[in-house]
């Protein structure tokens, strides 16, 4: 791997840099402590549309920069550092674009990506794989797609739906195969649905931070067309599982509460002098050195991921490795702001008294579903263990 990012990378960073916090002093929008990819602009994103960085790893024929993930995560580190609203396109640009130019037809291809990659108004996606019965076991889903003649008819749950209240299309898991035979992971298959569909309910769930970002997502008797039907049937989860490298190596991983750390660092300094005595100034100082440590290493992780793929390589144990390590930093990271805070951590967002700009009880609350989305902290050792370690199931 070549440790130093090339004239053109650093260009690109500089650029970024100089447009994010162009548009935060600008008041787009603010350092808030949701779930990176919960917070969205459509306006932000037709402004990153422009610059092409949308879609900048996509292949120029679908418009794309033909640049690779390493770019990608040059951008998006740039971005995530500021928390910009990046939700409107995110899953689009990550999973469904790449995936209708693996399995897409060319009506999927031409109909979606040249919206994806310009942030047009009605093209924001979701995810509809979970279920409360599958999740981590994501091949025992039991919503079924039936097919009726050119049409697939759509019946059952799913659970944990991010942003499914306003996103446009949800992508989704479903069983399409009932030969009791079959292993279950050949029994599934992905589909586009819109989310306006008759017989599609949406309810709410509230989080633990108090706030509406997932939801159950109920289908009865959903008609949908098979020009739908992204790739081949009951080859679902084997599609899902090709993208994971890219969702699990994601930068977004390291950075969700990127403010938390940069703050922490701000707080600590400027410390009233004489706090800066005795062993518990020495207890904070070697924890935050201990994160400097942690912080540096997740972000060569991130990277050396982002450049085996961009190898051609299929980085599935080292981009596990990644994920897992990251998001336990990140819940290292509020644990210890916490203590450092005190009792003002809890402190609210908006309130007089808040210690640092940023809400260290939101983002300690958040990180608790850290190590659980997009594969928990078990199911990744699972994968290192195996696929990494060739270890016995
Ligand atoms: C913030 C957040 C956003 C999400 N957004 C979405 C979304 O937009 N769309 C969507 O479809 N889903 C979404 N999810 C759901 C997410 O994908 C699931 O939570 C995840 O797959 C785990 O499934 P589960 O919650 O059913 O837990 P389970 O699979 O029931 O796991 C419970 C516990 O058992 C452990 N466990 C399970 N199996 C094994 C095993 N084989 N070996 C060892 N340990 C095991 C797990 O590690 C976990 O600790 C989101 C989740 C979170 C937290």
């Amino acid at each position: 791997m070549n440790f130093k990012f090339t004239e053109s990378q650093n260009e690109l960073r500089r650029q970024v840099r100089e447009f994010v916090e162009a548009e935060l002093a600008a008041g787009t929008f603010k350092v808030v402590s949701k779930a990176l990819v919960a917070q969205f602009s459509i306006e932000f994103s037709r402004k990153m549309a422009e610059q092409g960085w949308i879609g900048i790893n996509w292949p120029k024929e679908y418009g794309g920069q033909g640049l690779g993930q390493v770019e990608k995560m040059i951008m998006l580190e740039e971005m995530f550092k500021y928390q910009a609203p990046v939700g409107y396109h995110f899953m689009g640009e990550r999973q469904i674009g790449p995936a209708l130019m693996k399995f897409g037809t060319d009506w999927q291809r031409d109909h979606f990506l040249p919206k994806i990659i310009s942030a047009e108004k009605g093209i924001m996606f979701c995810l509809l794989f979970s279920e409360p019965d599958a999740g981590s076991d994501l091949a025992a889903v039991s919503t079924t797609a039936i097919k009726e003649g050119d049409d697939y008819i759509i019946n059952g749950q799913k659970v944990w739906t991010s942003e499914g209240h306003v996103a446009d299309y949800g992508w989704l898991l479903a069983k399409t195969n009932f030969d009791e035979s079959l292993p279950k992971h050949r029994t599934c298959s992905e589909f586009i649905v819109d989310m306006k569909m008759p017989g599609i309910t949406i309810r709410p769930l509230i989080n633990m931070v108090g706030e509406h970002t997932f939801n159950e997502v109920f289908f009865d008797n959903v008609r949908i067309s098979k020009k739908y039907l992204v790739g081949q049937e009951d080859a679902g989860f084997k599609q899902i599982m090709a993208q994971m490298n890219y969702e699990r190596s994601g930068i977004e991983r390291l950075l969700q509460n990127y403010p938390v750390y940069s703050e922490l660092k701000r707080f600590i300094n400027e410390m009233d002098e004489s706090e800066k005595t005795g062993e518990y100034f020495f207890w904070i100082r070697d924890k935050m050195a201990q994160l400097e440590i942690e912080f540096t290493v997740g972000r060569l992780l991130c990277y050396s991921t982002a450049w085996s793929i961009d190898q051609g390589e299929t980085p599935t144990s080292q981009a596990a490795i990644s994920k897992a390590f990251c998001t336990q930093f990140e819940q290292r990271l509020n644990d210890f702001a916490m203590a450092v805070i005190g009792p003002n951590s809890i402190i609210r967002e908006g309130a007089k008294w808040m210690p640092l700009v940023v809400d260290v009880a939101a983002c300690y609350l958040w990180g608790v579903s850290y190590t659980l989305q997009g594969g928990s902290v078990e199911i990744l050792k699972n994968i290192i263990a195996q696929r990494g370690l060739g270890l016995p199931r």
